[in-house]
């Protein structure tokens, strides 16, 4: 059974709209599918529609990765299975959503100061009605000939510590977390491992997740070795965690692995959605 609970769409910074996306998951068998877009779930919504007429569509999962801060980096979160019509999270995304608009001009600002100029308008042009975020910059950059490509465009200026990674807009991590237990869903904490934390740290941020609310670790997200698999594995038996699996897809042939890709989960963990049933 091909389980995929990690994928972005044209409602954030995914290539595929919400029905390409749909389509191609059915066309692969898959069986579980969550969308994620970052802080929207207007593409979650529109598959939703489309799912009702296809003949054999994937289980849609709701679903939405939400940004936060923790421990003075920017952590994101999976919601699962969430009313999206629950007022606590409609009033969450819209907080989100005016805390990318106010980071883009912040962004932009910055960016300006680099010598690229022109960013906040080039961006949103870019993103059109999509959730707007750092990779609209990039593709803003790399339009404008500013840097050759999007990987040059994090590593120099919009990656983890560059002058264009700006935190401070996004909610805490403890206030985030209730959010999509209000609305019904479960938090698994995404790509624990792309923080680039200390064992130590990564502990604590756990413990925290655990504290606030979170009920999962995305054990296997986009491309990982078996180390990096088995190492979140011993967390969520540590902290007694349910665990997730996610390809973190967003285009094919770069950042994030194929759709439907996930391996197996470890037999030391308990999948997130053995409780779905
Ligand atoms: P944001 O949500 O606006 O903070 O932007 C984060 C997104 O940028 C991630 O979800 C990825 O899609 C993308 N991203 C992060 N690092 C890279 C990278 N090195 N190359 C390409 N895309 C990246
Ligand atoms: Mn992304
Ligand atoms: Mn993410
Ligand atoms: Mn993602």
């Amino acid at each position: 059974m091909i389980v995929d609970l990690h994928t972005h769409t044209t409602a954030s910074d995914g290539s595929l709209s919400p029905v390409e996306l749909l389509e191609r998951a059915a066309a692969l068998d898959v069986s579980l599918l969550a969308i994620t877009d970052h802080d929207t779930m207007s593409g979650y919504a529109e598959a939703r529609e489309h799912a009702a007429t296809m003949e054999a569509s994937p289980r849609l999962i709701s679903g939405v990765e939400l940004s936060c801060q923790w421990g003075g980096s920017n952590i994101h979160v999976l919601g699962l299975n969430v009313d999206m019509e629950h007022p606590a999270l409609r009033a969450g995304l819209n907080l989100l959503c005016d805390a990318r608009q106010a980071r883009a001009e912040r962004i932009a600002k910055r960016l300006s100061k680099a010598g690229c100029d022109g960013a906040l308008e080039g961006a949103h042009f870019i993103a059109g009605s999509a959730q707007i975020g750092r990779p609209h910059f990039a593709q803003y950059m790399v339009d404008t000939g500013f840097v050759e490509d999007v990987n040059t465009a994090f590593d120099r200026y919009l990656g983890s510590g560059k002058i264009g990674d700006v935190k401070l807009f996004w909610p805490r991590l403890e206030e985030v977390v209730p959010w999509i237990c209000s609305a019904g869903g479960q938090a698994s904490l995404a790509h624990p491992l792309k923080y680039r934390f200390t064992g130590a740290k990564l502990r604590r941020l756990v413990q925290s997740f655990k504290e606030a609310g979170g009920l999962s670790l995305e054990v296997i997200s986009g491309r990982q070795s078996r180390d990096q698999t088995a190492a979140l594995a011993a967390l969520c038996v540590k902290f007694n965690l349910a665990a997730t699996v996610g390809s973190d897809y967003h285009r094919d042939f770069t950042y994030g692995a194929p759709l439907g890709s996930s391996p197996a989960l470890p037999s030391v963990c308990r999948p997130l959605w053995s409780e779905w049933e």
